[in-house]
């Protein structure tokens, strides 16, 4: 989507991809080569002006290793605190975002003691390598914390409290050198098993933006930031706690490529080339339904019916991402019908 968006501004891509039929291979060149591979990034940089990237588990030092011969957005000091629970949520604290109550776990004794300190139930989270609620464990009460930590002690952990939420939001916006901050309308995002499956936008409640924003823009500037960044965040009685950020594109702004005046790949893009960010202002309400484990079967949707399909040409397997699709509506009402509709294409 990325590389969809820079060929209509003009900008050639080359991906690096350690997949061997990559659905970037539709619009650019691959160099097939692990995120990790010195032979790869030696490639990539070798034929680039500028680097960037749209995922979180790149590794940071082969990242920093090319920074000073070309230039890499969003900085990789904020890819540093993304990759970190425990960093992360120190971020927030330091301006003052709220985030849930959680403590830092090295150790088994560290778990049980957070047990006392937050009460049950609360999630246990690897601080890096963590996805899609991978790397994740409820733990219910006392008999849960031994099968837990046997799961995931092996690696530095975070515990948090049990966010009894109301809603899920996220706010997205681009930095540009030198400080020029655009921010999209609210999106409410549904998950199912951890994985993000509907975005909505605007969200129920637009006076949250103003919030949002706040702590978006703060979180912007406080980390010098280039490129687009998407902050999540629980709503619960009309307050906002901060649950993580990404410092990419991100899935729960897919709706701004057709619901946007511009969307987030053609900002990302413009704020990594110091180019003049784009109105994020959207032109209707926007709904998107992530394509989950098998795609669907559009051809039982009448002729006339409106959506925007994206396939991302990934083989089917269970859990996996596949593509998504969009519906724009005149009002809320007539988004969510269009979503159920294709919903049920799903289910059926
Ligand atoms: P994460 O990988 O941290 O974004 O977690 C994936 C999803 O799990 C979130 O979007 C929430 O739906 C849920 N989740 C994560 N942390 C908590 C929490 N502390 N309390 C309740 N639900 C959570």
């Amino acid at each position: 989507m990325l590389g969809t968006a820079a060929a209509r501004l003009g900008i050639d891509v080359t991906f690096l991809d350690p997949s061997p039929s990559p659905p970037a291979a539709q619009v650019g060149p691959v160099i097939c080569e692990p995120f990790d591979s010195t032979a790869g990034l030696e490639k990539l940089a070798g034929v680039s002006d500028l680097l960037t990237y749209e995922f979180e588990n790149v590794p940071v030092e082969a990242l920093e290793a090319l920074a000073g011969r070309v230039a890499v957005f969003p900085p990789t000091a904020a890819l540093r605190h993304a990759q970190d629970r425990w960093h992360e949520k120190q971020v927030f604290e330091s301006l003052g975002i709220p985030v849930p109550q959680y403590c830092r776990i090295d150790s088994r004794q560290d778990l049980v003691k957070a047990a006392a300190i937050l009460g049950f139930p609360i999630v246990l989270k690897t601080r890096t390598l963590g996805y899609d609620g991978k790397g994740q464990r409820v733990i219910k009460s006392s008999d849960d914390i031994q099968a837990a930590w046997q799961a995931l002690g092996s690696a530095p952990l975070i515990a948090e409290q049990w966010v009894k939420f109301d809603y899920e939001v996220s706010v997205i916006g681009a930095r540009r050198q030198g400080g020029q901050i655009v921010v999209y309308p609210l999106t409410e995002n549904q998950h199912r098993d951890g994985i993000l499956r509907v975005s909505l936008s605007p969200a129920r409640n637009e006076a949250l933006l103003d919030v949002a924003s706040e702590y978006l823009t703060a979180l912007l500037d406080k980390l010098d930031y280039v490129g687009v960044l998407a902050l999540e965040l629980f709503v619960r009685d009309d307050g906002l706690l901060a649950n993580e950020f990404a410092p990419r594109v991100h899935n729960s702004g897919h709706w701004t490529i057709e619901g946007a005046a511009t969307s987030q790949f053609e900002n990302h893009l413009r704020a990594i080339f110091d180019l003049p960010l784009g109105d994020t202002s959207a032109i209707a309400c926007a709904g998107m339904l992530n394509l989950i484990g098998r795609m669907p079967d559009t051809s039982r949707l009448p002729a006339d019916f409106p959506f925007f399909l994206h396939d991302y040409g990934k083989s089917p397997r269970p859990g996996r991402k596949l593509g998504h699709i969009t519906v724009l509506a005149e009002n809320r009402a007539g988004r969510d019908q269009r979503l159920a509709k294709i919903s049920n294409l799903l289910t059926n």
